[in-house]
């Protein structure tokens, strides 16, 4: 399998072409951004950290009956995937009140939910990815009914699995966000799920291990997702 030209360079990943015409290369770059971009820094050693964490996970998640578009690791930093036509919608599920929603709702950040909170923004970073809903979804025809039914199905699935998993770790998944697409006709989930892309606090202490380190300026962003990547690893 053959690396070949850049497709793409977003503010975390660059993707690039193989000699399939079905598969890409996602590298993981340090950059990081918070804020829509308002905020820009790097972290060293993140790109590593986030290509394996985000391995693990697809591997797991993959065990468990949810299709990705992961196809192996490649090396410290590339990730060979399926290439998939991604679906403008950015699913967010949320155990508990931070971030967004409580600046959305005025409420504190980690106020409990009864139940979990299924948000889809669309994927406009020019506007920030505003929050949508489903007609706006319909509307605006960024996903048909059936493959929003599949996303949502899909989305639920992952919390569940993903909430245990980390438990396990005593690591508390507060909230993420997935991104699917399509690939040959279905529904599939893409891009990453890493401590950039997830709330994830330490059971106990509440210790936060994910970019609001970086987006607060809370220090030791290395050792938090260090700190992630060997619990998961584990
Ligand atoms: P952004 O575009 O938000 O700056 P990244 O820097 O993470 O984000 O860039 C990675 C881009 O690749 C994202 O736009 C993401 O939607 C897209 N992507 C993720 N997985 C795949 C895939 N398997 N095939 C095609 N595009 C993908
Ligand atoms: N998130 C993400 N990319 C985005 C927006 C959100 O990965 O473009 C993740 C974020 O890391 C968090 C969850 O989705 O785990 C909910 O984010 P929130 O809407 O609270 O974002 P904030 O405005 O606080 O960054």
């Amino acid at each position: 399998m053959e690396k070949k030209e850049k497709l793409y360079e977003g503010k975390a990943k660059i993707l690039y072409a193989t000699d399939d015409p079905d598969l890409v290369i996602q590298y993981f770059k340090d950059d990081a951004t918070a804020f829509n971009a308002a905020k820009k820094g790097t972290v060293e050693s993140k790109g590593i950290m986030n290509n394996k964490i985000s391995t693990k996970i697809f591997e797991f998640l993959a065990s468990e009956g949810i299709p990705t578009h992961l196809v192996k690791i490649l090396s410290d930093r590339e990730m060979l995937v399926k290439k998939v036509d991604i679906v403008l919608v950015e699913v967010i599920i949320r155990n508990r009140a931070a971030g967004s929603l409580c600046r959305l709702l005025g409420i504190e950040e980690g106020r409990e939910l009864s139940e979990p909170i299924l948000e889809f923004c669309y994927k406009r970073d020019d506007l920030g990815d505003p929050l949508i809903n489903e007609y706006h979804i319909h509307a605006l025809n960024l996903a048909t009914p059936e493959e929003i039914a599949a996303i949502r199905d899909y989305t639920f699935k992952v919390n569940k699995l993903m909430s245990k998993f980390f438990a396990n770790l005593q690591l508390e998944l507060i909230d993420f966000k997935l991104e699917f697409g399509r690939h040959k006709g279905k529904i599939i989930l893409a891009d990453e799920i890493s401590p950039d892309t997830c709330r994830i606090w330490e059971v106990g202490t509440g210790k936060r291990l994910d970019k609001d380190r970086f987006r607060h300026d809370l220090g030791n962003i290395e050792e938090a997702y260090q700190e992630v990547l060997s619990r998961v690893s584990k």
